[in-house]
Parts: structure tokens; sequence; C-alpha cells
């Protein structure tokens, strides 16, 4: 027996081209690509506020499979990142397996297929179904009273809206995790004030954000592949000493720390600003902040920092604990996102109609961050537990992807209708993960966005070797299956029910 899986991927981010170039590559080529905003990119869609500059190094924030020889800075920025994202769906010819401002709504399981409904009514179905909708995706506006009555915009950094008006304004910016701090820095040289509301400042760690790529090294890659592959190669092994100071504790990990300490000592001699700026929690502990301008940016005259809690928003202003009313005529949310709601707020139905609300009552969990009990034949890429705070998200798609395209395998010659991974073995898995994550510095005290409501941290303990190794490992009796059954149709989409 010999057929052709049906496979439909949600999300066009970086989990969701990987994906689909993988099943494409492996031969699975009835995919969709279902992404619910109007162009591909994810997070790099969806975030375009002034200073958006991701921290990971360009070289090593790129797919193993369409590496880019010519970034043009070290760190690259939003844009460039998402045209870069842009030119390889078009290069790997992904653009024809998207349908695009196509929000899924729901996913039924029943007879061993997905049905998987778009917000405009249409259906389609699938005998796979691949979440990769992202994490830090639904913006979290946070409750402060009187927020509604402010007369001047208020915008959340992942709905940044081009037509704003900046220069000459007072902005506040509230919050001082990645996002704040970029905005913060960017915003300063253009308003005429910027006032920082940081209730918990963050340890900023020195980095050369802004250098440009050197031009020979682009020679180098443009015209060498072997070095291309090399630097890639070594960048992705270096990137090991991130996992390692992050998930045990050892000299490594207190010099790393000692760095942060010194990146504020030496750029903040101010000993009062020095103080307040100072965190009471570990380096680390939180999402490592880097930037080579946010101390300076706000030692400028137009910048203020104000880390007295906010006690309301009033029409001009905000109004902190201390009673100060601080006048501005903006203001900007960098108050994170609501990073455990994964896939949803979408319908999802498994076997015998069980919700995923059921099976995530104690909050988000996954077998290996790839499958979820109850729910047959639907993987997630970068799911529940996945490395985001320690190792590339590139890599870790592709092995997953690959892991995935094995299960196609057995299902194209017939060895099962339906997987299903076992409650009791995704239940031993979290129980080792939430054990080995004693050690790692998430879980040395701090509030973060890590943790879920339950205060498990969310995000994988081990090392890169033991991601793959787990991933391609393949454990039946992890899993319960059912016969195949008749091949059914293809996936196309259906007219509006
Ligand atoms: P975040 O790290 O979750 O930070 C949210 C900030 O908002 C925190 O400072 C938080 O303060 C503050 N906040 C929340 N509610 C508040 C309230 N009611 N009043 C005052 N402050 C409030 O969010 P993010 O900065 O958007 O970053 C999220 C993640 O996105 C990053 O950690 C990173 O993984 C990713 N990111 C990456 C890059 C990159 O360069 N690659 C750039 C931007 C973002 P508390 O800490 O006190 O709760």
């Amino acid at each position: 027996m010999s057929r052709s899986p049906r496979v439909i991927v949600v999300g066009a981010g970086i989990a969701g081209i990987t994906t689909a170039h993988v099943l494409i590559r492996r031969g699975f080529t009835d995919v969709t690509i279902v992404e619910k905003g109007d162009a591909v990119g994810g997070v790099w869609h969806w975030n375009r506020y002034p200073g958006l500059t991701c921290d990971v190094p360009s070289n090593l924030y790129q797919f193993g499979f369409a590496p880019k020889p010519d970034w043009e800075r070290l760190f690259a920025t939003g844009p460039q990142i998402k045209q870069y994202l842009n030119d390889v769906v078009d290069s790997l010819g992904l653009r024809a397996k998207l349908l695009l401002n196509a929000e899924v709504t729901s996913a039924v399981f029943g007879d061993d297929e997905w049905t998987v409904t778009i917000a405009d009514g249409r259906t389609m179905t699938a005998d796979f179904v691949v979440m990769a909708t992202g994490l830090l995706h639904h913006p979290r506006v946070p409750d402060i009273r009187g927020l509604e009555s402010f007369g001047g915009p208020v915008v959340h950094s992942a709905r940044w809206d081009d037509d704003l008006r900046i220069r000459g304004q007072r902005i506040a910016v509230i919050g001082s995790g990645s996002t704040g701090v970029q905005l913060l820095t960017a915003l300063n040289g253009e308003a005429s004030q910027v006032l920082h509301f940081a209730r918990s400042p963050q340890w900023v760690m020195w980095a050369p954000m802004e250098l440009r790529q050197p031009r020979l090294l682009t020679a180098l890659l443009t015209r060498s592949p072997a070095v291309r592959s090399w630097l890639y190669r070594a960048l992705l092994a270096g990137s090991g000493f991130l996992a390692d100071v992050t998930t045990v504790p050892s000299w490594r990990r207190q010099l790393l720390q000692r760095f942060a300490r010194l990146s504020l000592c030496v750029q903040v001699r101010d000993q009062a600003l020095r103080e307040q700026l100072t965190p009471d929690y570990e380096p680390m502990c939180k999402r490592q902040v880097l930037s080579s301008g946010y101390y300076r940016a706000l030692q400028s005259v137009s910048a203020e920092l104000i880390t007295e809690r906010i006690d309301e928003v009033t029409p001009t202003g905000i109004r902190t604990s201390d009673g100060v009313h601080h006048r501005v005529d903006m203001i900007v949310l960098a108050t994170g996102f609501h990073s455990h709601d994964y896939m949803r707020p979408m319908q999802l139905r498994g076997r015998r109609g069980i919700r995923i609300e059921d099976v995530w009552a104690d909050g988000p969990r996954a077998y290996r961050t790839i499958a979820i009990p109850g729910l047959p034949n639907l993987f997630t890429v970068l799911g529940p537990n996945s490395p985001t705070g320690s190792i590339s998200l590139q890599y870790t798609a592709e092995r997953t992807a690959e892991a995935i395209a094995d299960w196609l395998d057995r299902f194209a010659v017939g060895e099962f209708g339906s997987i299903e991974v076992t409650a009791s073995a995704t239940d031993d898995f979290m129980k080792e993960v939430n054990d080995a994550m004693g050690s790692t510095v998430w879980a040395t005290g701090c509030d973060s966005w890590y943790l879920t409501p339950r205060g498990d941290v969310d995000l994988w303990p081990y090392d890169r070797a033991t991601l793959a190794a787990m991933l391609a490992e393949h454990r039946d009796d992890h899993f319960v299956f059912t016969a195949p059954r008749q091949p059914g149709g293809s996936s196309k989409v259906g007219e509006p029910q």
C-alpha cells in the first residue's frame, strides 16, 4: 500500500516554512500552509516596531537549508529577516502551497481525518495537521485602570502602526523586555521625550547589535559553499554554550552573569540610576536582553526611567504609585504576549470530541514537544517545552519536521491510519522535564514569560544532542495506532458550509 498523506500546516512563520519545506523535500507534496496573516514570516510579519532587531547572529538565525551569505549586519533587523523569509518561500517554491488571510477557527478529528475550518467558512480535510502557530503571537494588553480613557494613541508593539507620529511627541514605553528596550532606544532619537516605565528592570547585556557584516566575510560566504556550511555548523556548535550556561549551573554560567553585571556597571556610572536599574534576580533567569545602546539612550536628556508601579492611566498621561502624573502624548505597550496559548483560541477537538482546553486544563503539555494526547495525527512544531531560550529555532523546527516526516513515511506505506501519543508517555516526559528544570537558570526565582500559569518552566532543559536524539527516536510503545482506512481525496479547500 502506498498513499500520499494530505497535510495541513497551520502558520507560515519559521516553524511552518521549515515544516513545509522538509515534508516536500521528503517527497510529501500534498501540503497546504494555512496562514492567518496576509504575508509569511510569523513574528517577523506581525512585529514592525521601530528598532526591531534580532538578537541572534544573522548567520545562525537562518535555515540550514537556505543559507544567506550577504546579511547586511551581524544582527539583522526585522525588515531584513522578513525579506529573507519571503525570499526563501519563493526560492523553495512554497508560495504555491500557501493560503494567506486564512485564520483557522477550528480543527476537528473524526474518521481518521481532520476537518479544518477557516474564518471565512471554507473547510479543508487532511490526514495530518501540523500546528506551527508560534508562541509569541497573542499580544498581552495589561489590565491598567483607565487605559481606555487615554486621549492619545495606545499601541501594542506587535501591532505597530506606521502612521503614528513620533517626532516631537512625549511617549511612554511600558515594559522592559527585549521589545521595550529596543523601542526605548529607537524612539529616543526621534521623540521629544521617552518615558520608560520599567516596573522590573532587566539585565541588559552589551552586544554589538549594530555591527555590519564585514565585506570580506560576505565575499567568502558568497563564493564558497564550503565556508558557508562550515560557518553555520560552527555557529550551531558554538550556540551549545547558551544551552550549557542556561541548563547547567557552572563557572561558565557565573562568568556570563558577571558580564551582564559588568555591562550595567561600565555603562551606567551614576550610582542611584545603577541601583534603580539593578534587577533583583539572576542574569538570564528571564529571556536575556541584549543591546548596545539602551543604557546610553536612557541616560540622554530626552529619556527618563520610571520604576514606580503604574497606578492608573488618565486621559493625558500615566499616574504612578508615588502620586506623580506623567504627561504623555502616546502610550506604547511593550508588555509581551500570552505566550502559552499556542494554537488557541481555535477550537481544537480530537478523538471522541476531546477539547484542547480539557487536555491542557493544567497548562500546555506535549510529548517531546511534538505530540499531544487525545489529538491523533496532529503534531506541533516549536510546541510546548521547545528550546526557545537556548537552541536555534530553525534547527529545532527542522529536526521536528524530520521526525514528522518519519511518521508520514510509515503512514504512506499503510502501517497505520492514525497515531496518537499516550497520556502516560506524555506524563512521564513532563515529569522528567520538570525535574530537570530545577538546575536551569530559568528556575532561579524570577517571573518571566517562560513560566506557565502553574509555575512550570515551558522550555527545554537539555542540550541539542538530547533534543535531536529524542525527536529521532521512534518509541512505538509511547503511541497507539489504528489500522489504515482506504485512501481519501486530497486536501482541497471546500465551499463554505
Ligand atoms: P516580555 O519579555 O514578556 O516583557 C514584558 C514587559 O512588560 C515586562 O517588562 C513586564 O514587566 C512588563 N509589563 C507587563 N504588564 C505590565 C503592567 N501591567 N505594568 C507594567 N509593566 C508591565 O515581552 P517582550 O519584551 O515583548 O519580549 C518577549 C520575547 O520576545 C522576548 O523575551 C524575546 O524572546 C522575543 N523578542 C525577541 C527579540 C529579538 O531580538 N530576537 C526582540 C523582541 C522580542 P514584569 O517583568 O514586571 O512583568
